[in-house]
């Protein structure tokens, strides 16, 4: 049987994210106008945030302690309530923010469901990544959903082990070379890479490394056919 297991990112893989953050930005550092220019506003939040991570984990909570920590630093520990609401309803708005589906997902998946075992792995706040799905309307075509605190080759080998495949039936898919294909090639996993236009500083890498079992596509359209090729390749290496 070589049925496989198909994790899909989330965020930017199948649901615009990364805009909003940039937006966000924007937002941010105009409160912030009078005590700084907007680009080093923002490059002083990108700071504080990726510093932030270890502390208080991804997610839209995390950035707007993030977003309080740089305005209070910015304005010499002076920033006013006014700007500390706006900061607040900021991040209350991107919480309850619609969820931009990437075009024909749903029809992508309906049809990947019918042949393979899909798996949604996020990584970031519980509760905040449990309401993004519910909103995004794509709970049913998963067979389970994975939140973890970090992507990792271990996290990953757990996954695979608990969902009791072969390790050639796993392939994740995502948009992120740091955390959805460097850690799944580390473990001898295959792992599809489909860019988004921007990617946050934090999750960009310099050094690719090996990258055999990598496939990239330009799109989740071109999905269903690298799926049916890597089907017909386990099922070739599978063939004493
Ligand atoms: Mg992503």
């Amino acid at each position: 049987m070589t049925r496989l297991l198909v994790a899909f990112d989330a965020d930017d893989t199948l649901w615009h994210n990364e805009p909003y953050y940039l937006q966000a930005r924007q937002r941010f550092a105009d409160l912030l106008k009078d005590y700084g220019q907007p680009e080093v506003v923002s490059a002083a939040l990108d700071g504080i945030e990726i510093a932030n991570v270890q502390v208080y984990g991804y997610g839209i909570k995390s950035f707007t302690l993030s977003m309080i920590e740089t305005a209070l630093t910015f304005t010499d520990h002076r920033a006013s309530g006014e700007i500390i609401a706006g900061i607040v309803a900021l991040g209350r708005e991107m919480l309850s923010a619609q969820v931009p589906l990437f075009e024909d997902v749903e029809m992508i998946l309906a049809e990947l469901s019918r042949s393979y075992e899909l798996l949604l792995v996020t990584k970031g706040d519980l509760l905040e990544q449990e309401n993004k799905v519910l909103r995004s309307g794509l709970l049913s075509f998963f067979r389970h959903i994975e939140i973890v605190r970090e992507k990792t080759p271990l996290v990953y080998q757990a996954l695979i082990e608990r969902f009791g495949v072969p390790l050639q039936n796993f392939v994740m898919v995502g948009n992120s070379l740091k955390s959805d294909i460097l850690p799944v090639l580390a473990i001898g996993g295959k792992a599809v890479y489909i860019p988004y236009v921007t990617t946050w500083s934090h999750e960009q890498v310099s050094d690719l490394g090996n990258t055999q079992g990598c496939y990239e596509l330009q799109s989740l359209r071109d999905l269903p056919a690298l799926l049916e090729y890597l089907t017909n390749q386990t099922a070739v290496s599978l063939t004493p």
